[in-house]
């Protein structure tokens, strides 16, 4: 229950095991036609699934490709970004492509001009790809009132920061679920702001949540992704298909392959040439590639859209569940941001010396009227930020080291956190009420100790509604 899961399956399994066997590295329409065209089918299946506007389908301009990983997708989309980006500064400069001064244009962009962006709370993956593809990057606050989405307010402040230090923003990545606490940027408000950069490629990172797209309920989030460039969830990490199956979408096909297709003379053929099939090789960073596909389709003639969803739908269920018994004891715990897609953040609530606390009538804490109970000055507050944390960061480590549920602490905006995830197969029930007891004992037992120990003197003054 601590990292998003690696789920899998037996159809999944011997999907792998067929694709294994016929062990084709199949880079090219010819090499294997049946490998490029059930990818073609099975992506247009997953976007249909997740509610992805037509824009994304291969029936028109877009498409989907099936990568390793999420990170490899943003390293892909990045660099057909940049090159995106310096083809248009050609062709607005007038200058003939290939000729020198064209060149020299290209070289004045690339030479430390271009800048790559996410959210502070973005995947370190954006960053990493920014150092591949050779370009700056920057960071767009976000706030802990606003659940830590990416505002489109602080977005175009940025974007205009760097323009005044007269770099261009080429790249963004905006998250559908982020690593530290599920949170979802605000499309439509960044929709908004992009209209004045069209040069902008916007991605978005959808990795682990994404996979939450095949409940309608969710689907209320693409509405604005017929905006934006391209989209990336991995089926690997919650919709029961082994590693690897990352599933990439972009609007415009061209794009990528503009960007990344070389055809040297060996890997030509008439069917290529004639601009009627897709060759995989183009939409990637190897030539070589796996019939991927095959477990796709095993998973989803198994189980069907509607075996996805029930398992989706079972697992933030499981997660109203712990969410609901951290409510039950607001003594010990506070959940830091809203849960979202089976995924809890909590830290725990120090106990100190004749501190007044206050809760809502829904059990909730509520710090704004605790700091006006307890005349908090600022250097109390960060008192109180630190007692937190190491007593949250106590509890996580007892909690691992007791060896029957592992979880992640996190550090968030200067918050130490626990993150708990009922997105495993295997985190059934009575597992999820597991690990709650055994957050309570350890939670119990440091307060414990530090009462015998004379570190909390007085018993919690709790004032509730
Ligand atoms: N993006 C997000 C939001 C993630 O949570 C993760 C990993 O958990 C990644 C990207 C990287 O995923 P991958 O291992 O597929 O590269």
């Amino acid at each position: 229950m601590a990292f998003f899961p690696a789920n899998s399956s037996f159809p999944s399994i011997l999907g792998e095991l067929y694709s294994a066997a016929f062990n084709g590295p199949a880079f090219n329409w010819i090499c294997s036609p049946v490998v490029t065209e059930l990818e073609t089918v099975m992506m247009d299946w997953m976007a249909k699934a997740v509610g992805l506007p037509d824009a994304f389908l291969s029936k028109g301009e877009g498409g989907g490709v099936i990568q390793g990983s999420a990170s490899e997708a943003i390293i892909v989309v990045m660099v057909a970004a940049r090159e995106r980006v310096l083809r248009r500064a050609v062709e607005r400069s007038g200058l003939n492509e290939g000729g020198s001064e064209a060149e020299a244009v290209v070289d004045g962009l690339r030479g430390g001009k271009l800048v790559a962006l996410g959210s502070d709370q973005s995947h370190s993956s954006t960053q990493k790809a920014a150092i591949i593809a050779g370009t700056k990057f920057r960071t767009v606050p976000t706030k802990r009132e606003d659940n830590f989405a990416m505002r489109g307010s602080t977005l175009k402040r940025v974007l205009h920061e760097c323009k005044e230090e007269g770099l261009t923003p080429y790249y963004v990545t905006v998250t559908l679920g982020s690593t530290s606490t599920c949170a979802v940027d605000n499309f439509e408000e960044i929709v908004e702001v992009i209209k004045d950069w069209p040069d902008l490629w916007v991605h978005v990172d959808a990795a682990f949540a994404g996979a939450a797209l095949v409940c309608p309920e969710y689907q209320y989030l693409t509405k604005s992704f017929v905006h934006f460039d391209s989209y990336n969830f991995n089926m690997h990490k919650w919709l029961l298909t082994n590693f690897d199956a990352s599933c990439l979408y972009v609007r415009k096909r061209s794009d990528l392959t503009s960007s990344l297709s070389i055809t040297p003379s060996y890997l030509r053929n008439t069917f290529s040439d004639s601009g009627l099939v897709t060759d995989y090789r183009d939409w990637q960073l190897p030539l070589g590639r796996r019939f991927r596909s095959l477990k796709i389709w095993f998973v989803l003639r198994s189980y069907g859209l509607e075996g996805l969803q029930k398992y989706i739908r079972g697992h933030i269920k499981r997660g109203e569940l712990f969410h609901s018994l951290v409510l039950s004891r607001p003594d010990l715990f506070s959940v830091f941001v809203p849960p979202a897609f089976a995924l809890t953040v909590i830290t725990l609530v120090p106990r100190r010396k004749g501190r007044k606390r206050r809760t809502t009538s829904d059990g909730q804490s509520d710090p704004e009227r605790e700091r006006y109970l307890n005349d908090f000055t600022p250097d109390a507050d960060a008192q109180a930020l630190l007692d937190a944390n190491r007593v949250t960061k106590e509890v996580y480590e007892r909690v691992n080291k007791s060896g029957e549920v592992y979880l992640t602490g996190a550090m968030i905006a200067g918050v130490y956190c626990i993150r708990v995830v009922s997105a495993s197969p295997w985190a059934e029930q009575k597992y999820v009420k597991r690990c709650f007891e055994i957050l309570v004992r350890e939670a119990e037992a440091v307060f414990e100790e530090k009462e015998g120990k004379g570190q909390v003197e007085d018993a919690n003054n709790v004032v509730n509604g």
